[in-house]
């Protein structure tokens, strides 16, 4: 059967794609189907028809899922922002845990590996702790809301879902004052208008919110105004501007300014204290970072005596949460300024045992090499493309008896592992949901050295 761009079809799901989607075959041919789950008969429309594979939207639900939560946003579905919320919460952290299996096996061949169940949340909503929201004008009025998955189609959206709805309240009440300045909002066919996002963080255990305004240009028409106004929202210490010129999806520019209060906020995460910069990188489910950590640390059995290497290690957290515990801790970190809010970190908590260098984890752990540092345990904790091959290198030379990998990338864990694979082995992983209502996996494995 040849397929064509918009047919409406009836299919069977027989499978969900790592990105959540319904999986059907026609005569072979492989559709991705957003919102459609294993096991349901649905009525699909066709939106686009490739070489290999294809993709659809259900139209209507003719057998559904047992699976199947009913009662559900599809706006938000269809915004990527909660792309799994039509399955039951059990069900997602089951899928969770079958896909790092999957991907294990199919990456880095990895077969007799128990992947324990995922760890989840009682309350698998409201988690984030950051919202970082397009801005843009409809009808004279300056809206927020969210960009249609795979295009620049402005949806706006007040309910965000997954975000701490004390973020989703400061945002209208920005977007209020905002308006009333009359401050424009950025076109991105034009390249004009002021306002391109709106980036709110509110510290999980402190309530401490800060707000940035991204803007495209330096000024900002009663830029100090605005700030008092919005500092004088219930919860706000802090109200900065970044500034973003460029022609970009990237969402911060290079410069950051303060507009009013201070310049960074407060948490706490497993009993220390932390400041947070605009730019530093924080784990957006708070509660679940701990428990993540709770599990590193549990897996690195440190007494005291270790020496410890947190790489990718943003403000220190991970550094700071396993200090006591260790003899020394040293943390490297690409972004400057996050490791000047590690260093004040240590200080604050007054962890002395604590070295932080701003630089590529790949370059730094080379220079700890030639200073002949020996650690015992080595945190990493990457972004998404995971680890470099230069690194690992240096990591096998380096020796620790353990490696703690915290992943959020299945795919790019099971590729570093089995580059490792002839020093250090690994048979049990542990998923932990960071992102329920998403695709996203997190997960943690303890690597240790093979006996020879
Ligand atoms: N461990 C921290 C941060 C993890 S996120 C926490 O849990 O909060 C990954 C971090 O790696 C980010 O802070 C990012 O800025 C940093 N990063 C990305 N590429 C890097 C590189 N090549 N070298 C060092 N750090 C890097």
């Amino acid at each position: 059967m040849q397929i064509k761009k918009n047919d409406e079809l009836i299919v069977d799901i027989i499978d969900l794609s790592y990105d959540g989607l319904g999986v059907a075959k026609i005569d072979g041919y492989p559709l991705f189907i957003e919102n459609a789950l294993p096991k349901e008969r649905v009525k699909i429309h066709v939106l686009k028809v490739g070489k290999k594979f294809g993709f659809a939207k259900t139209i209507e639900l003719l057998q559904q899922s047992s699976q199947r939560q009913t009662n559900y946003d599809q706006q938000l579905t269809r915004c990527g922002i909660a792309p799994l919320q039509h399955m039951q919460y059990e069900a997602q952290l089951a899928f969770k845990q079958k896909q790092v299996a999957t991907t294990l096996q199919k990456v880095g061949h990895f077969t007799n590996i128990d992947v324990k169940q995922t760890i989840g949340m009682a309350q698998p909503f409201g988690y984030r702790n950051k919202a970082q929201v397009p801005v843009r004008r409809c009808q004279g009025e300056l809206l927020t809301g969210f960009f249609r998955k795979n295009s620049h189609d402005f949806v706006p959206i007040d309910d965000y879902y997954i975000q701490d709805p004390v973020i989703d309240h400061v945002i209208l009440q920005v977007r209020t004052i905002l308006n009333r300045y009359k401050v424009t909002a950025y076109n991105e066919t034009t390249h004009e208008g002021n306002l391109r996002h709106l980036i709110v963080r509110r510290g999980h255990y402190s309530g401490e919110i800060m707000v940035v305004l991204v803007t495209r240009k330096e000024k900002l028409f009663k830029a100090q105004d605005i700030a008092k106004e919005i500092l004088a929202i219930d919860g706000v210490v802090s109200v900065m501007q970044n500034i973003n010129d460029a022609r970009t999806n990237v969402i911060l520019g290079k410069k950051t300014q303060l507009l009013a209060g201070r310049d960074y906020i407060t948490d706490t995460l497993l009993g220390n204290t932390y400041h947070i910069s605009a730019n530093s990188f924080y784990q957006v489910n708070t509660s679940q970072a701990e428990q993540l950590y709770q599990q590193a640390i549990e897996l690195a059995q440190l007494d005291g005596t270790q020496t410890v290497i947190d790489a990718y290690c943003g403000i220190g957290t991970i550094a700071l949460s396993v200090a006591k515990k260790a003899k020394w801790v040293y943390g490297v970190e690409v972004i400057e300024k996050a490791i000047d809010d590690a260093k004040n970190n240590a200080r604050i908590n007054q962890l002395n045992n604590t070295t932080f260098v701003a630089g590529k984890a790949e370059d730094v752990i080379i220079d700890w090499q030639k200073e002949g540092l020996q650690p015992d345990v080595v945190f990493v904790d990457p972004p998404r493309k995971g680890l470099d091959e230069k690194f690992i290198a240096t990591l096998k030379q380096l020796n620790p008896q353990k490696i703690v990998y915290i992943s959020c990338n299945p795919a790019t864990f099971a590729r570093d592992a089995a580059l490792l694979e002839d020093k250090y082995q690994f048979n049990t992983i542990q998923p932990v949901d960071m992102f329920p209502q998403t695709t996203h996996v997190e997960s943690v494995v303890l690597l240790t050295k093979v006996q020879k």
